[in-house]
Parts: structure tokens; sequence; C-alpha cells
């Protein structure tokens, strides 16, 4: 029996019945002004209510993500003049904050280089967005393709809002990465006579995303996780950063810790800090679903902002176009772009294409909005939500029986649960958030405009201009992170800390309240809070 009702399945017949015709179709790219305007009407960034302008911190005037607004211009959650500075908890050249695939790649090119290197993070190490990818990563590894034209595709889908050194460092270290990779032990795809297997995923010209079927993260994770313990890095777990420590020269000099469990705070002194904690996407901008670990709410940003680092491209949010839409327990969960880079279409309620599937995301998830909330078009769930058909089958039917189990064997699986045998039945997905293109602005080497304060991965600004492609996250992560890695290392060897202060936490919130800006929120958040409103109102009371 299928996982979908009845209602359903007279498109479902519609979608096989057209199978024949779509798989002979070739629809075009869309030129550059249609894009231009389908974005405009559709994309959720450019609706009115979704950003809004910041009135303090370094940007000031401009205009960034809603959701982040209001945390940027709330309050503290700690009190400057309740914690002891004069006693240190912890003592440490590089303390890395946040134990996805950028903290922990970080930690580990730190001790590489000398440092005696903590690394902090909010959950369990590896809780994560990280352990949670699911298509690969992105590199020119092949004699066909070269980083120029991996340079050419990611500027290009970033809308030219990237910073272009960045991007040359990211294509430049990619070959190394999975070289890198490779050498931890991580088992990636390969073909019987083991070259690695590549697919393309949206805006690349060229197939070069490496996969470990569509499990990818989990596998970096498992090795990343192995090699730092293997290492005996010191880590804490459960103890997020709610403030950084600057010293009286002006320099980032560690961070006041909050043990979630003791309710303690803990003082770190550090002669360098790499900032590694991940995206946003538990604010749910717009009010999508999203993709994102329960942890994924900002906590980086907030923190080095009210330190007076800046932030970069901030009023750009991705929607992944393919998160699942039913069934509903699987709600904005990431259906990977790999499957479309391997034949999969997008098919609507009448079984007709639409958009070409290998354009960038933000383009495709427009394509999808329109066709469901414009057009009418989209399939009707008896939760009365509405989205469009993913059509899986098709990846067999151009590969071969057993390429959806050999290379989607997460997804396989979690639909199986639910009564849907992906290899004879599509998808229904809609889109989901699923990563922030902004955040704190970086150099090369991964340095902020604050001195002795790195930033790497998802946290950091650059490197992804106002669109990612596919595969470039996870690359992104440890490039970046390597690069801090290294370079806090030896800036630490070369510095005294001074005194240690948390005046810039006392003059925002003064700054705060000369402005009359007064919320009841408290940053940053750590948490999501899903309480339904009227249980909120009776736990308050
Ligand atoms: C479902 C899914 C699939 C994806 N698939 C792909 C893919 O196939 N290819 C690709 O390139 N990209 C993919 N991405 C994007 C990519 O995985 C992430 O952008 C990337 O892994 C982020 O790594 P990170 O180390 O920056 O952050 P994360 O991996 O999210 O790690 C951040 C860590 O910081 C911790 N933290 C947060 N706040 C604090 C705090 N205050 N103090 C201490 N610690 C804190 C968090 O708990 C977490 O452990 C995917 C993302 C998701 C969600």
């Amino acid at each position: 029996m299928s996982g979908y009702p009845a209602s359903m399945q007279e498109s479902i017949k519609k979608l096989n019945e057209t199978r024949d015709f779509r798989l002979k179709q070739e629809i075009p790219r869309l030129p550059f002004a249609e894009r231009e305007k389908l974005l405009h009407a559709h994309h959720p960034d450019y609706r009115a209510s979704a950003n809004a302008e910041v009135h303090l911190g370094p940007n000031k005037g401009q205009k960034l993500t809603l959701k982040l607004v209001q945390l940027l211009e709330a309050k503290s959650r700690l009190d400057p003049d309740k914690v002891d500075l004069n006693k240190i908890d912890y003592d440490v050249d590089v303390l890395v904050i946040g134990g996805g695939g950028g903290g922990v790649a970080a930690a580990l090119l730190a001790q590489e280089n000398g440092a005696k290197v903590m690394l902090t993070t909010k959950l369990r190490v590896g809780d994560s967005n990280t352990i949670m990818a699911e298509g690969g990563i992105a590199a020119a590894t092949k004699e066909i393709d070269s980083p120029e034209r991996h340079f050419m595709d990611t500027l290009g889908g970033g809308r030219f809002k990237n910073k272009r050194d960045v991007i040359s460092a990211l294509v430049h270290d990619a070959p190394l990465i999975v070289e890198w990779l490779k050498g931890l032990g991580c088992m990636f795809d390969t073909h019987p006579n083991g070259d690695l297997v590549v697919s393309f995923a949206g805006g690349h010209q060229r197939k070069r995303v490496h996969s470990c079927k569509d499990l990818s993260g989990m596998e970096f994770m498992r090795v990343l996780r192995d090699e730092m313990y293997n290492r005996q890095i010191p880590t804490l777990e459960f103890s997020p950063a709610i403030e950084l420590l600057m010293d009286d020269q002006g320099n980032c000099s560690g961070a006041i810790l909050l043990n979630m469990e003791t309710k303690q705070y803990y003082v770190v002194r550090a002669k360098a800090v790499i900032l590694a904690t991940g995206g946003i996407g538990r604010l749910h901008p717009n009010d999508f679903a999203t993709t994102n670990h329960y942890g994924a709410t900002a906590d980086g940003l907030v923190i080095a902002y009210r330190a007076g680092a800046n932030l970069l491209n901030m009023e750009a949010i991705q929607y992944h176009p393919t998160g699942a839409m039913w069934p509903h327990q699987m709600l904005g969960q990431l259906i990977t772009e790999a499957c479309r880079g391997n034949g999969a279409q997008l098919v609507n309620k009448n079984g007709e294409r639409y958009i070409n599937e290998l354009e960038t995301r933000d383009t495709v998830s427009s394509a999808n909005l329109r066709e469901v909330q414009e057009r009418g078009n989209g399939i009707i769930t008896p939760m009365g939500t509405q989205g469009v058909w993913l059509d899986t089958p098709l990846i067999n039917i151009r590969g071969d029986a057993g390429k959806l189990d050999r290379m989607f064997a997460g997804i396989v699986r979690r639909f199986g649960e639910y009564g849907i045998d992906v290899r004879k039945e599509p998808i229904l997905i809609f889109p989901t958030q699923h990563y922030q293109n902004g955040g704190v602005e970086i150099d090369p080497y991964a340095q902020t405009c604050i001195p002795g304060l790195y930033a790497a991965g998802e946290v950091s600004g650059g490197v992804q201009g106002i669109n990612r492609l596919g595969g470039n996250s996870l690359l992104d992560i440890f490039v970046f992170g390597r690069r801090s890695g290294t370079r806090a290392a030896e800036f630490a060897k070369k510095r005294k800390v001074g005194k240690l202060t948390l005046k810039h936490v006392t003059e925002y919130n003064h700054q705060l309240e000369q402005l009359g800006i007064s919320n009841d929120v408290e940053s940053p958040l750590l948490l999501p809070n899903y309480m339904r409103e009227d249980i909120k109102q009776v736990t308050l009371k």
C-alpha cells in the first residue's frame, strides 16, 4: 500500500503518463533577464517583510534578514558585572567555538601547528548541520575540470556578490581537501576501477560533487571526530559561548561559556578564537520550515557583532528547492540536490515540467513557489499544504536498477518507513530554509576585522555571495576551518593577552537603552522555542 492517500494518486497517474515524453524533453536554462524577473517576483528574500534595518553596530543602517535583526537588537543574556574575569577557568592558545565540521577541522590544524587547543560546543561534538549533509563536496578533481571553472561557477552562482580572493582560496584548496579527507579514512563513492564518482549540482558546469552515498556529512564527521579524539584535543559539550571576551588592546581574547546543565559560567582566556557556530535555520526566516539541526540559532553572528565584527550578505537566505512536504512528519527535511543531478525531474500536478532542474537553487526554489502560489499547479496534501513532485524513479530509469539504493540509501530508507517507495513513486517537495549565504566577513585566511578572531564555515560571509552552489559549503568549512586553525595558531605564538574585558557588551546594552530599543528576547538564543503561544502564556504566569 502506498504512503500517498487516494487524493494524491490521481496526480501521480498523470506524472507516470508523461514520463516517456519528459525523458526526451529539453528545457533550456533561463536567460538572465527572465531569471531576475522570476527571483524578484517569487524568491522569499524579495518579500517586503523579509528584511529589516539594524539600528546599531557595524552594519547600522543596513537591511538584514528580519529574525536576525531581532536578535542583534536584543539584550545580552549575560550581565557583564556579574562575571569575575580574574577567575580564569581555562587558559589556552586557541579556543574553537562549535563542534561541527568547520570547528573540528580548525581544532585539528591549530593543534598540528603547535597550539594548545580547546573546542567547546553547544550540544555534543558532531551535533551539527555537517553531520546531516547529504549530497557531497565540490572540488575540481577531474581532467576536464579546473579550479578556474569552479571559480567562475561559484562567482556566477553567488550573483557576483562573493569576495573573489576568498573564492580563489576555496577552489584552489578544493582538490587538496578531498585528498585530506581520504587520508583521514573517508570512504568516498568510487567506480569499480577505484576512480571517484562525481555528480552534477545546480550551477556547476562540470560534474564535481564527491559523495559518500547520501550520507556524506555523516562520513566526514565520523573521520574528523575520530581524529580529534585520537589526538586527545580537549572538548567541552553542552557549553555554548554566550559572549566573546576582548582585552584592553582590542584583541579577541576568549569567551564566556555557559554550562547548560549547572548554569555556571566559565571564563576561557585564549590568544586566538575561531568561531565555527554554523547557521541560522532554527530562526525560520520568512517562517519557512528548515533542514537545519536544532542548534542553528545564529549565536556566532550575535556575539561577533556585539564585539564589533561586520556582517556580509546577511540579507540573503538560501531556500533549498526540494524539502520534503509529505509525509508531514518529514516536513522541511532535505532531499539532496544530487537527486536532480542524477536525473530526477520536477513535475507539477498535471505531469508537466516547468524549469531546468539544474538551475541554481534560488531560481529553482522561485520556480517551485511560482508553480504552487501563482499558477495553482501544486498538489494538495490532506494537511492542506501544497507541493510539487520530484520524479525520483527516473534516477534508476536513467541509470540502472540499483542506482537509488546505491547512491540514495538514506532517502530510500526514510521514505520507506512511511510506505513510500521512491524507486516507484515520486516525492512531494516544497522549498525549505537551508543555509545562510552570508555571515561574519572573512578574508582568504579566515581572519575577521577583529584581531585574534577567525571565522570558518556557515557562520562566515564572503565565500558564497548571495546564493551558494551545492557542495560548496562542505568545501568551505574544511578550507576555512583548516586555514583558520593554521593562522590562529601562528597568531597565538606572537601574542600576550592583556587585561580581559566585557566592556563591549556593557556598551552595546547601553546603546540599546539610549535608542529606546527593548524587546523580551535575550540573545544569543541558544535553542529555539517551539512552545505554543497559549502554553507560553500559562508558563510565564
Ligand atoms: C540537511 C543538510 C544537508 C546538507 N547537505 C550539504 C551537502 O551535501 N553539501 C554541502 O556542501 N553542504 C551541505 N549542507 C550545508 C553544510 O552541511 C553546512 O553548511 C556545513 O556543514 C556547516 O558546517 P559548520 O561547521 O559551519 O556548522 P555546523 O556543522 O552546523 O556546526 C556548528 C556547531 O556549532 C555549535 N554551536 C552553535 N552555537 C554555538 C555556541 N553558541 N557555542 C558553541 N557552539 C555552538 C553547534 O551546536 C554545532 O555543533 C547541508 C546542510 C544540511 C542542514
